[in-house]
């Protein structure tokens, strides 16, 4: 099933603005000579039909199917991407096919496409991407000869969309996360509102979730230094992210918001007029980029480990449960755990994919022979004092969470 939602698009240049007009007039020219293409064909046709009591072949007598034909014939004059012509073509020919028994009647006067022609976008021409937490979509609009001509550039264009409600966001979201499909969508002017928008179609992605093994479980070990390592036990495959951006974005903002600080503390009394409000500003702009950039990542991250636990047919994914950890703190302290999880729980949900939460990771036990080590872990590696078996602490940990309650030595692994 194939819904749409209207998103307008936020541009920051007149000439995209015009861009897409010419596009608009360039649409409904071409859309206009098409239909005149398929009326001449439909006549030679039915004249055919009457000396030869059979219709002609397309692809005898045009070389092509009459798609095909129109493509190449119009090709020339369309300023527009060659997917999107297509889609606009295969438009055309549908909607003529299906009044075509009322125009050869007469019932029914020949399409006339008015000025406010819609830009049909092909799937292929959309691609979405995130960043500090507003949502882009990358438009492939035109062909090259009108990008050079436009900005010498690419055939796509960035759009900003500015997404109103909070079910408009899931939508974007989920195509974003690849939950929903993305399929043809149009491009429209709001005369009321002087805007472009898409109507942007989705559809649920038909991946079968019946091939996921609920007994099959993904081990997912969150921690500070290493914010996630997800494995299956007995795999020596993992997926790892060893580097803290999040961590290392904030250090960075932390510092910035050290020198403010310093800096209102110097010139408190000295700036008249401002009061506490306006000094804590840039602080308070800091903590929004914390958030968003946080956003992104954590997107990044719970799109990669519910990919990678369909990869290895997990129906469940088991991780250690963290709510003890404060979300009221501003500036965390730790990883922020609490939202990857979160994230990583509705991802998991929608491939119908089962969540189980234990108490602790047992990063002392040894994944390999099931010995809990007394001596407590101390860097990044794990050393069995039993049978000497050695690791990074991530992947053993994970190995631990995917074993979970089950017998955990595995035997002819090494
Ligand atoms: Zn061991």
């Amino acid at each position: 099933m194939v819904k749409t939602t209207k998103i307008y698009l936020c541009m920051d240049s007149k000439d995209t603005y015009k861009l897409l007009w010419k596009l608009q007039d360039n649409t409904r020219m071409l859309k206009n000579k098409a239909v005149q293409m398929l009326w001449e064909w439909n006549n030679f046709s039915q004249e055919y039909k009457k000396e030869h009591e059979e219709y002609p072949k397309p692809k005898d007598i045009l070389n092509y199917t009459v798609g095909g034909y129109m493509y190449d014939k119009l090709k020339s004059e369309s300023l527009l991407a060659s997917s999107n012509l297509s889609s606009t073509l295969q438009l055309v020919e549908k909607q003529f096919k299906t009044n075509a028994k009322d125009f050869l009647r007469g019932d029914k006067s020949i399409i006339c496409f008015k000025k406010d022609q819609p830009l049909d976008i092909h799937n292929k021409s959309i691609r979405l991407s995130h960043e500090n937490g507003t949502f882009y979509a990358d438009i492939v609009l035109m062909n090259k000869a009108t990008a050079n001509e436009h900005n010498g550039g690419g055939c796509a264009l960035p759009f900003r969309l500015w997404i109103k409600d909070k079910s408009t966001r899931t939508i974007v979201e989920r195509c974003y996360d690849g939950v929903y499909s993305v399929s043809g969508s149009k491009i429209k002017y709001d005369e009321k509102k002087k805007m472009w928008y898409i109507n942007l179609s989705y559809g649920f992605d038909k991946y079968s979730t019946a091939e996921l093994d609920k007994e099959q479980v993904l081990g997912v070990y969150l921690a500070q230094e290493t914010p996630f390592t997800a494995s299956v036990i007995g795999d020596h495959d993992r997926l790892q992210v060893s580097v803290n951006e999040i961590e290392h974005y904030r250090n960075a903002v932390e510092s910035r918001r050290r020198s403010i600080l310093k800096q209102s503390a110097v010139c408190g009394e000295g700036r008249i007029g401002h009061g506490y409000k306006k000094r804590v500003e840039p602080m308070e702009k800091l903590s929004h980029k914390v958030a968003d950039t946080r956003d992104t990542i954590n997107h990044k991250y719970s799109k990669a480990i519910v990919e990678y636990a369909v990869k290895k047919g997990c129906g469940t994914i088991r991780m250690e449960k963290l709510t003890g950890i404060s979300e009221t703190d501003r500036y965390l302290r730790n990883w922020p755990y609490f939202d990857l999880q979160t994230k990583i729980e509705y991802k998991a949900k929608e491939r119908g994919i089962d969540i189980v939460y234990v108490d602790s990771a047992d990063i002392q036990r040894c994944c390999r022979c099931g010995h809990v080590n007394e001596e407590e872990t101390t860097g990044s590696r794990f050393k069995c004092t039993e049978c000497g078996f050695e690791h990074d602490v991530a992947y053993n940990a994970s190995q631990n969470l995917s074993a979970g309650g089950k017998d955990i030595k595995v035997n002819g692994r090494k």
